[in-house]
């Protein structure tokens, strides 16, 4: 039994985010990077733990964390968190949006399919879900750290530019249906804040009406890795409180 005795305030709930797909009750239904299937996560940390546990997706968290602390705008906001994995949070006027359970599940999504070769990026790669192309297989922290390696800068920075505009295809459909006006990226800068936030931003521009993206900023997060765990503690007080 894990204690919370040392804590110096009372502890009003914990909340707690995980990559996957989590419904309401906190069970993590399907988190393939993790091989956990129906884990009921907030279950097993409220009774280990004695205080509410409250459990969401990770990139939801880091959406509500940017609205509630990073200044973003609430009227179309489209977080994108980048780590072992790759997904995706949407606040729509002012609310965050859950649909049907799996709101942002991006990193699953094909972006390279085995009858598309890309000039930069080559044969799609075999992905943890067992499907090839995924966007995490180009876009997740270890897949471009391991394609920019020992490349000379202007090779890193075509290879950057390649999975931006690959990013910017996924992502150019869902900025003309919801009408967002800001992209927030989250994750290594060096990695996501030059060439390819850019050539994303580029490819979504060409591909949808002026009208819809003229004004669509994407951008770096300014709450550094902090976002989800912002996130969290907005979990909490909205689950114990009703407040975000
Ligand atoms: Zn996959």
């Amino acid at each position: 039994m894990l204690s919370l005795t040392l804590a110096p305030h009372p502890v009003l709930g914990i909340g707690i985010t995980s990559p996957g797909v989590i419904d309401d009750a906190g069970t993590v239904l399907q988190a393939p990077n993790r091989q956990w299937s129906d884990l009921p996560l907030a279950q097993i940390l409220t009774d280990e733990l004695g205080v509410p546990a409250h459990v969401a997706n990770d990139a939801n968290a880091a959406a509500l964390g940017e609205f509630t602390f990073g200044g973003a705008t609430g009227s179309g906001l489209l977080t994108i968190s980048v780590g072992d994995g790759v997904g995706a949070g949407v606040i729509l006027d002012g609310s965050l949006v859950l649909g049907h359970g799996a709101v942002g599940e991006i990193g699953h999504l094909i972006a390279l399919d085995d009858r598309d070769t890309d000039a930069v990026l080559g044969r799609p790669q075999r992905c943890a879900c067992g499907r090839l192309g995924c966007l995490e297989t180009i876009l997740s922290v270890p897949a471009l750290r391991r394609r920019v390696g020992g490349l000379d800068p202007a090779a890193a920075e075509a290879v950057l530019d390649a999975v931006g505009h690959r990013l910017g295809l996924a992502l150019a459909p869902v900025v003309s249906m919801l009408n967002l006006a800001e992209i927030v990226l989250s994750g290594p800068a060096d990695l996501l804040g030059g060439p390819l936030r850019d050539a994303a931003q580029a490819t979504i521009r060409e591909r949808t009406l002026p009208y819809v993206s003229r004004d669509l900023q994407i951008r770096m997060t300014t709450l550094g890795e902090d976002g989800a765990l912002a996130g969290a503690a907005v979990l909490v007080l909205s689950g114990r409180l009703g407040v975000s």
